[in-house]
């Protein structure tokens, strides 16, 4: 039998083991963490750093093609892997979605709006940032996710605060733009330059962390979803991406379109398609790893995902508490993911919630029935 690999041990490699076993396909995950949750169901686990040449080995040994599930592993460990197995996403363009300047370069190359911005890497660049930036966002170039590494600035005296806050460490300072919604749109795309999409998904984010997607038709302007499309095939194409990417977007008040980042992986705003669409993105990213046909996918059925984030948990009071799920599950249309992850944090993405309906009134009336009894804000 067939082995796929995967390096990084979270949710999305988890969700990515299960549906290549339920596809016959043996699996490896490399991660450091014992409890990991894709290495607690895959068939092998290599407890080691993602950097570490006999793990390394050893997953190039046991796997027949690699994936990755993580935004930060070392490029070098990929471009290491593909001296001697397939690998997808490629190196360069996990490198190129790692650095937001780079990243942004390549949305210029496409052709992509994105948001007005300056690289700011010394004092000097500090010192020279554009007024017109301001009031901005100032984001760490590397390493940053669920916006971690950002700050908000409003005047130089902030700007430069900031920047010495985050370290002097090499960053972007952005517009702050005002935001009507945000989308997002994750295309799967073959080594024969085949492209396929998911359809265009609305996102609601909570202190920068996605909180609410829905996704049904008349959800979004349809001028809008075409132009997200186009944008996101464009900076696919434009890096010979091969593999699952998702792109996420800004709409202005103004109604425009502006790219905000690129994920080389899985994305949580896709996790719907785990319930309301023919194929999942985690059967995408196994398609192209694999290098088996990609058919365009067909959502039927109007849904609404809720992230569990850890302080669900916490919504008793201070000790940790399961969420009423057998309530949640009682609702019609409700599929529960859960990370195996122990311990519930804050912000600790522990699963999420599919919700789905014969129409988007009754995927939405039902998903915000939940969001009540689980102690999630409406929407
Ligand atoms: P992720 O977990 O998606 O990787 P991240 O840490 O890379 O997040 P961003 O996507 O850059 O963070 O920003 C997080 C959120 O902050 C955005 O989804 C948006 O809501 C808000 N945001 C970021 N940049 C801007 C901007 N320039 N103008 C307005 N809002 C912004
Ligand atoms: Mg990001
Ligand atoms: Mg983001």
């Amino acid at each position: 039998g067939r082995t796929l690999g995967v390096l990084g041990g979270g949710q999305l490699g988890r969700m990515f083991v299960h549906t290549a076993q339920a596809m016959g396909y043996g699996t490896v995950v490399l991660d450091p963490d014992p409890d990991s949750p894709a290495g607690q169901v895959s068939h092998h686990h290599i407890q080691a750093g993602y950097d570490d040449p006999q793990g390394l080995a050893e997953l190039a040994r046991l796997a027949d093609a690699v994936t990755t599930e993580f935004e930060n592993v070392p490029a070098a460990a990929l471009a290491t892997l593909a001296a001697r197995r397939p690998v997808a996403p490629a190196a360069n363009a996990v490198a190129l979605a790692q650095d937001r300047a780079q990243e942004k370069a390549h949305f210029v190359r496409c052709g992509v709006r994105c948001a007005p911005y300056a690289v700011i890497a010394s004092a000097e660049q500090l010192a020279a940032a554009p007024a017109e930036l301001l009031p901005g966002i100032l984001k760490t170039l590397r390493l940053g996710y669920d916006g971690k590494g950002q700050r908000r600035v409003t005047t130089a005296a902030e700007l430069s605060a900031a920047w010495h806050s985050l370290g002097q460490q090499p960053c972007v300072l952005e517009q702050w733009l005002a935001l009507a919604l945000e989308c997002s749109v994750i295309v799967a795309r073959g080594a024969d330059g085949s492209i396929v999409h998911l359809p265009v998904q609305r996102n609601l984010h909570r202190d920068a962390i996605l909180a609410v997607t829905e996704v049904y038709a008349g959800n979004l302007p349809q001028a809008l979803v075409e132009q997200a499309l186009q944008a996101a095939i464009s900076i696919a194409n434009g890096l010979q991406y091969v593999g699952l990417l998702c792109v996420e977007f800004f709409v202005l008040q103004d109604g425009s379109l502006v790219v905000n980042e690129i994920a080389p992986r899985p994305h949580n705003s896709g996790h719907y398609s785990q319930n309301a669409c023919d194929l999942s993105q985690f059967e995408l990213q196994l398609r192209t790893l694999a290098g088996l046909p990609l058919t365009a996918p067909r959502q039927h059925s109007p849904a609404v995902m809720l992230n569990l984030l850890g302080e669900l948990w916490f919504a008793q009071g201070a000790v940790a508490q399961t969420p009423p799920w057998a309530e949640v599950l009682a609702l019609p249309g409700t599929h529960l993911h859960l990370y195996g992850k122990g311990q519930a944090r804050p912000g600790r993405k522990m699963g999420h919630l599919n919700v789905t309906g014969p129409s988007p009134q009754a995927a939405r009336a039902t998903a915000l029935k939940a969001a009540a009894l689980l102690g999630i804000a409406p929407f």
